[in-house]
């Protein structure tokens, strides 16, 4: 195996002392808040007590003013242990910095310290029920009202963290005729007037993740809301495109943390499991499909591995952060699928990891933009345009 140079010996400090808070604070509850559809909120508060909550924020705004891998650390942990409930990677590294890089010193200061206790939970909403891969066509608006609020009206589906959350970046028109062009980003709390939060969705996977529809009805958000304030009215979608790199790297982090956990949990079972007397191992299919993934997720980390540095750089482009979405999700599903099989029926039990794992792992071809989207990105970055 190749040796990971990514992470200094400090890194690997944290990534024990994370691994111990999730052996004792999720893991003996995750089962448990499977079936109730949502992790407790107790859990958001102890980490942010233990300082797992947004760490790459500067110390001024409640973070430890860590480096990216400390997070990337963190997700790998999550990701192997399979706690798919936890919302804690979309919450401060992607909620948190839209804040950091777009939003004014007040806003900053107003929530930036209480999302890094863990008191409110972020979500950013821009999905809706008709408008998911072609994000300029939703249809949720923020109209400029006499009083200089905003008058926010439309609904979001599919919102990682959604019932849980007490602070949403909400994506909204506020020129609705300008497409792409007339987007801000707003910055809706828990209790304000209009704001709904609807049923959370029963999904094949991440069954703890509190994923819900959220409903916006005449909803006054006053102008300190929106976020930025007047320097990036109608720049929403600018934000957008800036932060899809690091957004959609954290989702091929996941997915190679997660197909090497399911690698070693399969390794394991298949060396006790007696078949035709003898081990599941000895069976030569057995031993070249595990050879063979692998092969596949050491090359996946790798290269995803680099991805992290050329972030930490300021150079991950957007075709290159597509490529480690598209691959290693596809990877990760791939990984499930051979391990499933070598669990046999036991791989169908929910009681399995595995099984779980094979469960979660779907969706990642799904959200942070379809695989399809990420051929789309690629392809125009070689010049080849469908038009
Ligand atoms: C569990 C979960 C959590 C999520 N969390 C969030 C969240 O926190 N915030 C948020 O805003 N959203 C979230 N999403 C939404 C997610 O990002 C969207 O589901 C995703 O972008 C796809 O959009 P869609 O569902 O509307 O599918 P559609 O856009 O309707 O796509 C349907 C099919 O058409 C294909 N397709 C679409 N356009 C093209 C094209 N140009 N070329 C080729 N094929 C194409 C797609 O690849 C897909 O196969 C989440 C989704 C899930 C399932």
């Amino acid at each position: 195996m190749i040796e990971r140079s990514l992470f200094s010996p400090e890194h690997e400090a944290f990534r024990d002392s994370f691994r111990r808070f999730c052996l004792q604070e999720i893991a003996p509850h995750h089962a448990a808040w499977e079936e109730q559809g949502y992790v407790d909120r107790e859990v958001w508060r102890k980490a942010g007590e233990n300082g797992f909550l947004c760490m790459s924020l500067p110390e001024a705004y409640g973070g430890a003013g860590a480096d990216r891998r400390y997070s990337v650390a963190q997700m790998e942990e999550l990701s192997a242990g399979g706690y798919s409930g936890i919302g804690f990677g979309l919450h401060s590294e992607i909620v948190a910095p839209y804040l950091l890089h777009y939003g004014t010193e007040a806003q900053k200061q107003r929530y930036l310290p209480r999302l890094a206790r863990g008191e409110m939970v972020g979500a950013i909403a821009m999905s809706e029920p008709a408008a998911g891969s072609d994000l300029q066509g939703i249809k949720t608006t923020a109209l400029l009202q006499a009083d200089g609020s905003y008058l926010l009206n439309g609904s979001k589906t599919f919102i990682t963290n959604g019932w849980h959350a007490d602070l949403v970046i909400v994506v909204a028109k506020t020129n609705p005729s300008a497409g792409a062009k007339g987007t801000s980003l707003f910055l809706v709390e828990q209790g304000m007037p209009g704001f709904e939060k609807g049923q959370r969705l029963k999904k094949l996977g991440l069954k703890a993740q509190d994923t819900s529809e959220l409903f916006f009805n005449n909803v006054r958000v006053p102008a300190d809301n929106l976020l930025g304030g007047e320097a990036q009215l109608n720049q929403g979608f600018i934000g957008l495109m800036e932060q899809l790199p690091w957004e959609r790297l954290q989702i091929a982090i996941g997915a190679v943390a997660a197909a090497q956990a399911a690698i070693g949990w399969t390794l394991d079972y298949v060396q006790q499991r007696q078949v035709f007397g003898q081990s599941v191992a000895a069976f030569q299919n057995t031993r070249y499909t595990l050879a063979e993934l692998q092969t596949e997720v050491q090359v996946a980390r790798v290269f995803v591995d680099k991805c992290v540095e050329l972030l930490e750089a300021g150079q991950l482009d957007t075709a290159t952060a597509s490529m480690a979405k598209y691959w290693c999700s596809d990877l990760q599903c791939k990984v499930m699928d051979e391990c499933v099989q070598l669990h046999g029926g036991y791989g169908y039990m929910w009681e399995y990891p595995i099984t779980r794992a094979y469960a979660d792992a779907r969706v990642q071809r799904i959200y942070g933009g379809t695989n399809e989207i990420m051929k789309e990105v690629i392809a125009r970055s070689m010049g080849l345009s469908g038009r």
